[in-house]
């Protein structure tokens, strides 16, 4: 799943992106609020963490233009601000949630994996299809009730074609959710890693559509 997180205080994006990327997200970390707007409209997001004091473009207006463009995007903002005010506006301007500095780094983890579970559909942190039971929170696969260890990279790939079950995702659409940007994308990295996972998993539940991309189904 592809967070952007636009935080100008170097040492917590820092952080946060050590956090985020161990929780299994792939991250892309901006500054300053005009490369947010530029960033959220351009590139396929999951969710957006974002601080409000930003420079040159304060953060509730990159969330308004957001919103006013209709990206639908989840959103979790960060604020420093106790006033109940200030919250008010992060919710006008198209806010799903927040955490008030200084916070948990799990609070940031667990609200924005429920926010991108409501997103996509789903109410409970475990997924499931089939014989598969991927749980979010801890990052476990079982297959027929066994663990079976996955990669960070395997987690991400399973973990956004699971929020996507049933529907076709195409190579594109993993490789721009599952790799960081900077990724090659003129490799077989995508048919390596689907591989692998095939044969973890054990069981023939990622289909391949011809011309389109991938499935993951319980139905052949
Ligand atoms: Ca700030």
């Amino acid at each position: 799943m592809k967070v952007l997180l636009v935080e100008d205080d170097r040492a917590l994006s820092e952080r946060l992106e050590r956090v985020l990327t161990e929780a299994g997200f792939t991250v892309h970390a901006v500054t300053d609020g005009k490369e947010a707007l530029y960033v959220g409209e351009n590139f396929p997001l999951d969710a957006v963490v974002l601080d409000l004091g930003l420079p040159e473009l304060d953060g509730l207006s990159v969330l308004e233009q957001w919103r006013r463009g209709g990206h639908k995007v989840p959103v979790l903002v960060l604020t420093a601000r106790a006033r109940w005010s200030d919250k008010l506006s992060a919710f006008n301007a198209g806010a799903d949630d927040y955490v008030t500095k200084p916070f948990e780094m799990d609070e940031v983890v667990v609200r924005l994996r429920a926010l991108i579970r409501r997103s996509t559909g789903h109410v409970h942190p475990e997924l499931e299809c089939g014989p598969l039971r991927l749980d979010t929170h801890d990052q476990r696969l079982t297959v027929n009730g066994e663990t079976v260890l996955l990669t960070s990279h395997e987690f991400r790939l399973l973990s956004y074609l699971m929020h996507h079950r049933d529907r076709v995702v195409s190579r594109t659409d993993i490789f721009e959710h599952v790799y960081d940007a900077d990724a090659d994308r003129d490799s077989n990295v995508i048919d390596v890693l689907m591989a692998r996972i095939r044969r973890k998993l054990g069981v023939p539940l990622i289909h391949t559509v011809r011309g389109a991309g991938y499935r993951l189904s319980w139905e052949p």
